[in-house]
């Protein structure tokens, strides 16, 4: 039997993370065991879906490397893969339920439904509805059907259990007592979702159904509808949620500031060039993005393969200790056994930290191509980058070294080699405007014009000797010349940054950081 999972995304909003981890498991299950992954869109809630949550959604993941065998855009043999297109389906199911005596229609108004359920509460009993059709013959249901359309409800059967041996909640047995009668066709003849899921998880041949531990309070239902139609059961298997960070709540769009450490602060205001005067709270609310939604680290520049090791990590584990799992290696060893039954913390320090390990091990020509659209959005690097800029790239980027964990953090620690330095007020006041540093620094630079060629160790092995020279810790040099040329007091070594803004433009950063502090 080949295995088939999928995931069934309703798109009402955005790709949120727990749900890609959903989808990842699904995913690693297929392939894992050369099967196939199949995307199907839930959208038969009209209301709240909405079209244009389709794409973002279908992008998610093919930046992050997770591929459908069957769904939109690639179809399928059992297509359409849209509920909302799969109307016919659920209809001549409920009819055949009619037809075989699994099924009544219901001819109860809302109003009636509702006393009901009024009188049950009142007398603190639990409500199940058993409709008056419950006994009558399968034709008749259907002879009333067709004469008049109304709500159809699966007939429970009375006085058993139903038993789901899920793979990960364990075994959960409910008895049919706590279960009442539920509707599956709406009087419009649109179906509910207990119904349109059994029924394409049926025909679609699913053989495992990986999905949120929300839906294993609905699982029964289906169960039984698949027993009504005679299908044998595909094997489940609930995912415990994502909770938010340092919190045993489930993680929701409403937890964004749980992420939002000065870094990230930064990288945002960077990546989404916010005005200079906007508070971090403004930044923080950026409606666009949020930490929940996979586009949020696309955005920042995280590597969707620790992306993907991260969310394959978030529950499941391959042994007790190992936290870098290349995919090739996931996907040998994924398994539904080791996927923990209690809920997983999302930890966006592990995170990127990941996302570093990930960037390290990145070629140099790889990193640099990544980085290119940030500089480029940034107006950091023209629409065309030429050879010259792309050495320039290159160099930057090795000195950055492991520093640069997502690329967004090109900004921090490399966007003065693209622009002019912007001097901050407390470093200069800290390094510039102390006694005798501005005598220092004309000194230096006077040092700095007899060096050539211009090159790291050339600057390092003719500074070392003028410091000792000239009673100066190499430190103080440092911090002089760092501030004097790029503003900031955070980067890449002092002396990669010299030969990489070569003596002249180190000259005129000197000036220009001179007279900055004579200016007053
Ligand atoms: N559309 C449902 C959801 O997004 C799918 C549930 C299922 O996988 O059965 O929660």
């Amino acid at each position: 039997m080949t295995v088939r999972t999928r995931f069934a995304p309703s798109p009402t909003g955005y790709l949120h993370i727990g749900g890609v981890r959903t989808a990842l498991f699904n995913w690693l299950f297929a392939r894992r065991h050369g099967g196939q992954f199949i995307l199907r869109i839930d959208d038969t809630d009209a209301e709240r879906n909405r079209p244009e949550a389709l794409q973002p959604i279908l992008d998610g993941f093919r930046w992050l490397g997770i591929d459908w065998d069957e769904g939109p855009d690639v179809g399928g043999p059992y297509g359409p893969y849209f509920q909302a297109q799969r109307k016919d389906l659920y209809y001549q199911a409920a009819m055949r339920l009619l037809e075989t005596g699994h099924a009544y229609p219901c001819y109860r108004t809302k109003e009636e439904l509702d006393a009901e359920r009024k009188e049950a509460e009142k007398a603190k009993k639990s409500y199940i509805h058993r409709g008056e059709h419950r006994q009558t013959p399968p034709d008749e249901c259907l002879r009333l059907y067709r004469h008049k359309p109304a709500l159809v409800r699966l007939k429970v059967p009375e006085g058993r259990g139903v038993i789901i041996d899920d793979l990960i909640a364990g075994k959960v047995e409910v008895q049919t007592e706590a279960i009442g009668d539920p509707v599956i066709l709406r009087a419009d003849g649109s179906a509910l979702y207990n119904f349109a899921t059994a029924v394409d998880d049926i025909h679609l041949k699913i053989t495992h159904v990986i999905r949120a531990k929300e839906h294993l309070s609905n699982t029964p239902v289906q169960v039984l509808v698949y027993e009504a139609l005679g299908a044998s059961l595909p094997k489940f298997a609930h995912v415990p949620v994502v909770n938010a960070p340092g919190s045993n709540k489930k993680l929701s769009k409403r937890d964004a500031k749980k992420f939002m450490t000065p870094e990230i602060v930064a990288k945002l205001r960077a990546v989404h060039a916010v005005p200079a005067d906007w508070t971090d709270e403004q930044v923080m609310n950026l409606e666009t993005l949020n930490p929940v939604m996979v586009a949020f680290y696309q955005a920042l520049g995280y590597l969707p393969a620790a992306l993907v090791n991260y969310f394959g990590r978030l529950g499941w584990s391959l042994d007790d200790k190992t936290e870098i799992i290349p995919l090739e290696d996931m996907i040998r060893h994924f398994g539904l056994e080791r996927v923990n039954n209690s809920p997983a913390a999302f930890d966006p320090e592990k995170l990127l930290w990941l996302a570093g390990e990930y960037m390290r091990m990145l070629p140099l020509e790889d990193k640099t191509a990544g980085v290119i659209p940030f500089l480029q959005r940034a107006e950091l690097v023209g629409d065309s980058v030429d050879e010259a800029t792309r050495i320039k790239i290159r160099r930057v980027l090795e000195a950055c070294g492991d520093r640069l964990k997502v690329y967004s953090d090109i900004f921090q620690y490399g966007a003065f080699f693209f622009r002019d330095p912007i001097y901050d007020p407390q470093a200069v006041q800290k390094r510039l405007r102390k006694e005798g540093a501005a005598e220092l620094l004309r000194n230096i630079s006077a040092e700095l014009e007899k060096i050539a060629p211009f090159e790291h160790a050339e600057l390092e092995t003719r500074l070392k000797p003028y410091c000792e020279a000239n009673n100066l810790k190499i430190g103080d040099l440092n911090h002089v010349l760092r501030v004097a040329t790029t503003g900031v007091t955070i980067g890449p070594g002092v002396f990669e940054i010299l030969a990489i803004l070569g003596k002249e433009e180190t000259q005129r950063r000197i000036g220009t950081a001179l007279q900055l502090v004579e200016s007053v």
